[in-house]
Parts: C-alpha cells; sequence; structure tokens
C-alpha cells in the first residue's frame, strides 16, 4: 500500500486546487503564508498551484499586507475582470439570463420570452439567449449554468421532466454543448438557488445548511461539505413532496397532501379564490391588508415550519435558508416557523437552530444558476 497512482496524484492535486481557490474566495486578500498554515501543504506545493492559478487569469496578485519591519507581503485575490459566467433560469416560460464575474456580480442581464413547445425549441431558446448574453462580455465566457424546475438528472445534464413545459427527458448539456462549444452544467431550481446562497449569499463561509424554497411550488436542498447533496436517485431534500396531511390534496406529483399541494402559494391561491377574484400577485398584495388571504398565508407557514422541523430532526443542520415569496410576502410566516421550532425541537440546542430569510429578488434563479460554474471552479473534487 501507499502507492502514489497517476490518478490519485491527480486527485490530490485538483483538491489542493480547489482549496486554495476556496480560501482565497473567502479569505481574500490572503498571503501563501496564511494558505500554507491553513491547508498544512508545503511551500512548493502552494507556489506551483498559485502560480497555475495566476497563468489562468484567476488569481492576481498585490503588495498590501501589513509587515511586522520588513518587507510587506505579497497578497492574493481573486481576478475577475476578464472571466465571465452565463447563469439561465429556465424556470419560467420567459427565460432569464445574467453575465456575472467569477464572484457572482451581476454585470448584465436579458430575457428571451419567445414561445417554446418542444424540446428542439426550449433549447433553441436557450441558445439564442446565451448567444445575447455572451455579446455582452468583453473577455471569456467559462461556461454556462442552465436552473430548470422539476425532475433534473444533474450529472448527465438531463431534465428528465418540467412539468409546467410539459415536456420531459431533454438531453440538455450534451446539445448545448455541442452547439454551443462550451462547458454546460444544468440542475434543478431549488438546487442551484442553494448554491447561489452558498458562494454569493446567506451561507458564505458555512458548509452545511438546509435550504427551504416556498412559493408556487415548494422545494428543498441539503448542502453538506460544501456540496450540493444529490442522493442515490437524486431527489434527495425534496421537502415540498413530504406528505404532511393524510387526505390533502391531489399534489403536481401526482400523490396526496405533499407539502406543495398544501402550502404552495398555488394552493393558497386556490383557497383564496373561493373568496376573492384574485391573481397570483394580487393574492400577494393582499396578505398585508387582508385578514382572510392572512390567514391562508398562516396556515401555510404552520405546515411548512412542521416540515422544517421535520428536516431539523432528519438532518440536524447547522443554518436553516427561508427562501421564495411566501417569505417575503408574508414575514409573519417566518416567525411562526422560528417560534415553532424555539418550542418545540428535540433539545435545547436544536431549538437555537439558525433560521434566517433570504432576502428574495428576481435575480436569484439565473445568479444561482451561474453558481453552478462558480461551484465547478472552486468545489469541484473528482
Ligand atoms: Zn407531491
Amino acid at each position: 500500500m501507499g502507492k502514489t497512482t497517476p490518478r490519485n496524484s491527480k486527485w490530490m492535486r485538483t483538491y489542493n486546487r480547489s482549496l486554495i481557490l476556496r480560501l482565497i474566495r473567502l479569505h481574500q486578500p490572503v498571503s501563501r503564508v496564511e494558505l500554507a498554515k491553513a491547508t498544512n501543504l508545503t511551500k512548493p506545493t502552494i507556489s506551483n498551484i498559485v502560480n497555475e492559478l495566476k497563468e489562468e487569469g484567476l488569481v492576481n496578485e498585490r503588495e498590501l499586507g501589513v509587515s511586522s519591519g520588513g518587507r510587506r507581503p505579497i497578497m492574493l485575490e481573486l481576478a475577475a475582470s476578464d472571466r465571465f459566467v452565463i447563469g439561465i433560469d429556465a424556470t419560467q416560460r420567459k427565460l432569464h439570463g445574467v453575465v456575472t464575474n467569477i464572484h457572482g456580480e451581476l454585470l448584465d442581464e436579458a430575457w428571451h420570452d419567445e414561445r417554446f413547445d418542444t424540446n428542439e425549441e426550449f433549447i433553441d431558446a436557450i441558445v439564442t439567449l446565451y448567444i445575447q448574453l455572451a455579446g455582452k462580455t468583453s473577455g471569456d465566457v467559462i461556461g454556462l449554468g442552465v436552473s430548470v424546475h422539476g425532475m433534473v438528472e444533474a450529472g448527465a445534464g438531463v431534465v428528465l421532466f418540467a412539468p409546467r413545459f410539459h415536456l420531459h427527458d431533454i438531453p440538455l448539456k450534451r446539445e448545448l454543448e455541442a452547439r454551443l462549444k462550451q462547458h454546460v452544467f444544468v440542475e434543478n431550481d431549488v438546487r442551484t438557488l442553494a448554491l447561489g446562497e452558498l458562494y454569493f449569499g446567506e451561507a458564505i463561509g458555512i458548509d452545511e445548511f438546509f435550504y427551504v424554497y416556498a412559493g408556487y411550488g415548494i422545494g428543498g436542498a441539503y448542502v453538506h461539505g460544501g456540496e450540493l447533496i444529490d442522493g442515490e436517485h437524486h431527489i434527495a431534500g425534496e421537502i415540498g413532496h413530504m406528505r404532511i396531511m393524510l387526505e390533502g390534496p391531489i399534489c403536481s406529483c401526482g400523490n396526496r397532501g405533499c407539502l406543495e399541494a398544501v402550502a404552495g402559494e398555488r394552493a393558497i391561491l386556490n383557497e383564496a379564490r373561493e373568496l376573492y377574484d384574485l391573481t397570483l400577485d394580487g393574492m400577494r398584495d393582499a396578505v398585508g391588508t387582508n385578514p382572510d388571504v392572512q390567514k391562508l398565508y398562516e396556515r401555510a407557514g404552520e405546515y411548512v415550519g412542521i416540515a422544517t422541523l421535520n428536516m431539523i430532526h432528519l438532518l440536524n443542520p447547522s443554518r436553516i435558508l427561508l427562501g421564495g415569496p411566501l417569505f417575503n410576502y408574508a414575514p409573519q410566516v417566518v416567525t411562526n416557523i422560528q417560534e415553532r421550532v424555539a418550542q418545540t425541537a428535540l433539545t435545547m440546542d436544536a431549538r437555537q437552530t439558525d433560521i434566517r430569510v433570504v432576502p428574495w429578488n428576481a435575480n436569484h434563479g439565473a445568479l444561482g444558476a451561474a453558481a453552478l460554474i462558480t461551484n465547478q471552479l472552486f468545489g469541484e473534487i473528482q
């Protein structure tokens, strides 16, 4: 034993490279000495990797650090000026795309809303939007991330089922890579939202949390060890289809009484429409002023609270992030969830689980899609 095969050493090198990029991203500006201390890697190893990252234009050097008398140490930071990432949010019929730098800063955006009815037309729409976005950059695009609602086999980049579009079995990664000559990664929308928080949002610097999305639909994602947990059959974290009511309404998945069917905004809207003539936007506006609508949201919040408590007991995450319109249009829902957990979680420590709302805006979907590429850059170990 103890042999180092070429494959092992390549793996180790990829691992060290990801680790160093991650540390620079989290702690920049940072010196080589600090990197060596944080990683226990030798100085020559650090230097080799840093040189490689500099050559690839990913890392810059500058003189900045304070020094005790001697010369100022050279600090390292991410270079973001001429590397771009494109993210496309394909969760609604109107596709939304963004250009970001590798820090995830939004630089430009565009939309595409021509109708698509077949897999080919859907792929054409993404290609058109990508070309439009790439035309807005002044340097290299290093990859395209696409987030799609529904069931996605992320490794193969195949959309198994996108119910909102009535499309299934779309070989998105293969087709887009062939046409765009670009690295393409495809993921489920809620999972990309969680990645976005890991890289640019409320989970920077922590590598373990559970993300609950609640809007028209409900979904979840579990990040552990800085990676999205996929599960054997790609459904880990699907809190929206946790069955929560024995004889509840029928869900989009065909089962009865799923959390989404009971507490998603589609379910709330169905109930609200028995009382008032409302659109989804109209209902969201009415939460603050109409006690009937407010009650419906609060009841939905109770169910989401129960499901969240179940996830705490199942996974015991250090942080819960609540993202999506339900939490932002009805802030009292968040208070209900926090109180439920604070009063009824199994142990005193679990009762203090850090539960926070992700401030919601319409860019989150596409920024999360861009994070799929950042994830490859900083996180992938293979
Ligand atoms: Zn369901």
